[in-house]
């Protein structure tokens, strides 16, 4: 097996038996970009120099007999919606096209304690609003298992970065499914930690009451490994919770015993893909198997997510997109006075998908359809986190299937966005609850694209969702 095709602890446990180094493990990562982004297209840039120096670094702290962490020496692609000091973040917008944060972000601070390489900072849709990364601004990503297919979105080019080994493993931010639904079409693991878990302090706002970053990785236990990395308080961040961070990686125990599982009916709804279907309804018999405990529930209010999101998320992005002026902040677009200036750099700079957001949000929020749009989502927001709390009294976790569809064709929905909206019917309506998701593959199509399933879990218990996945992952 090439290094670079390996999982980070796995490679680990290479670089401090000395078996490779840092830089040799670096290079082989670097050549795979080399061979493959120009059918791929996974990131916006990369940061060959840096990660080079970056290695040689570990590689001399390993040869001085000091110790690195978990994830130290080995290669990662950071979604281009997390600030990184001296390292363009463009949001893949072209209004953030020539962008170089001035800190890092709190993910970004810690890591750097690990001394992780960053390799690159990868695509994904424009501010995160999509579901396939072709909205980016500068190129379409392909999902490495099938090309003429999407990554799925917006963290394609985090998925797609690792499932096609051009990165050991990657972060991506989630708001209504964007890190477990490109994790799910390209075969790799991604999870969604509660709300609060982990800092938002330096990733850029898409809708600030559901955003969360996650990591996306080959197996599970690189998964609590990069959250032992990330979780945590933060000052910076007043929406990050101040509970322990227990370590995630004490929940890889391979036991399902004891645990019900909830099966919610609606997240089986009609238009789901029959293989899909297929694929998760056996991951719930192998949990049976294994000795889980299967129970159908319902969530009632799932129906109405989809709306639910569809007027928060843009109602949050229209407020935070404000702030994109030419004026403080990326690239501006002159006009005879300031408004004309502020006008001619949104009209040009922002994407299709970006400009319609800003106007659901902005018709949302005002005087008179506030009461009626927004209020009223927030209503249901509330109904549906209540229908979680109401499922988690009889279940410990919530297994369903992560997207209704395996990845499709690249084009196949650009045109009707109504259609793409409803793609995110089994992710959104954890993020409107605040709840902690992972997405786990569990087969594929007949045709070979990977399918995945997603367990939900109570807030703050990631360690049951690790306990859970870990348990499925050993079956397979
Ligand atoms: N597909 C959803 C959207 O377009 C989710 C995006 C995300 O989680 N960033 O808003």
């Amino acid at each position: 097996m090439n290094l670079n095709e390996m999982t980070a602890h796995e490679l680990h446990d290479l670089l401090v038996g000395k078996k490779i180094s840092s830089v040799e493990l670096t290079t082989a990562v670097l050549d795979q970009i080399d061979r493959t982004e120009g059918s791929i297209g996974a990131y916006v840039s990369i940061t060959r120099d840096q990660a080079i120096d970056a290695a040689r670094a570990v590689d001399k702290k390993l040869a001085d007999g000091e110790s690195i962490g978990v994830l130290g020496g080995i290669p990662c692609a950071i979604k281009d919606n997390i600030c990184t000091k001296g390292i363009t973040t463009t949001c893949a917008s072209k209004i953030l096209e020539n962008f170089v944060p001035p800190y890092d972000a709190t993910v970004i601070a810690k890591l750097r304690a690990e001394e992780p390489i960053i390799v690159g900072k990868a695509n994904m849709d424009e501010f995160a609003m999509g579901g396939s990364t072709e909205n980016s601004g500068f190129h379409v990503t392909h999902n490495p298992r099938a090309l003429d297919r999407v990554p799925g979105g917006s963290s394609g080019g985090s998925a797609a970065a690792v499932a096609g080994n051009e990165a050991i493993w990657a972060l991506g931010s989630d708001t209504g499914g964007s890190i477990r639904q490109p994790a799910s079409f390209c075969g790799v693991v991604g999870m969604k930690p509660t709300y609060g878990r982990v800092s938002r302090y330096g990733l850029v706002a898409y809708a600030s009451s559901l955003d969360q970053i996650g990591p996306i990785t080959k197996d599970v236990t690189d998964c609590a490994h990069v959250l032992n990395a990330i979780a945590g308080h933060d000052d910076m961040d007043s929406t990050s919770t101040a509970a322990p961070v227990p370590d995630y990686t004490k929940a890889l125990v391979s036991d399902v015993g004891g645990l019900t599982i909830g099966l919610p009916k609606e997240y089986f709804a009609e238009g789901m893909d029959v293989e899909v279907e297929r694929a998760v309804r056996s991951a719930a018999a192998t949990y049976e198997k294994l000795g889980a405990k299967i129970k159908t529930i319902s969530l009632p209010h799932t129906d109405y997510a989809i709306s639910a999101y569809y007027l928060i998320a843009p109602a949050e992005a229209a407020t935070n997109l404000e702030r994109y002026d030419g004026v403080s902040y990326g690239v501006r677009i002159d006009g005879v006075d300031v408004v004309d200036m502020m006008k001619n750099t949104r009209t040009a700079l922002f994407g299709a998908e970006v400009k319609r957001r800003i106007m659901i949000g902005n018709y949302a929020l005002s005087a008179g359809y506030y009461d009626a749009y927004y209020l009223k989502a927030l209503k249901v927001r509330t109904l549906i986190r209540n229908d979680f709390v109401e499922a988690f009294k009889d279940v410990d976790v919530i297994l369903a299937p992560t997207a209704p569809t395996a990845a499709f064709k690249l084009g196949e929905m650009v045109d009707d966005p109504l259609k793409m909206y409803l793609q995110d019917v089994c992710t959104v309506p954890l993020n409107l609850a605040g709840l902690p998701g992972i997405s786990i593959p569990c087969g594929e199509t007949s045709t070979s694209l990977p399918i995945g399933f997603q367990l939900i879990g109570r807030a703050l218990d990631e360690e049951t969702l690790l306990r859970a996945a870990f348990t499925y992952e050993q079956q397979r």
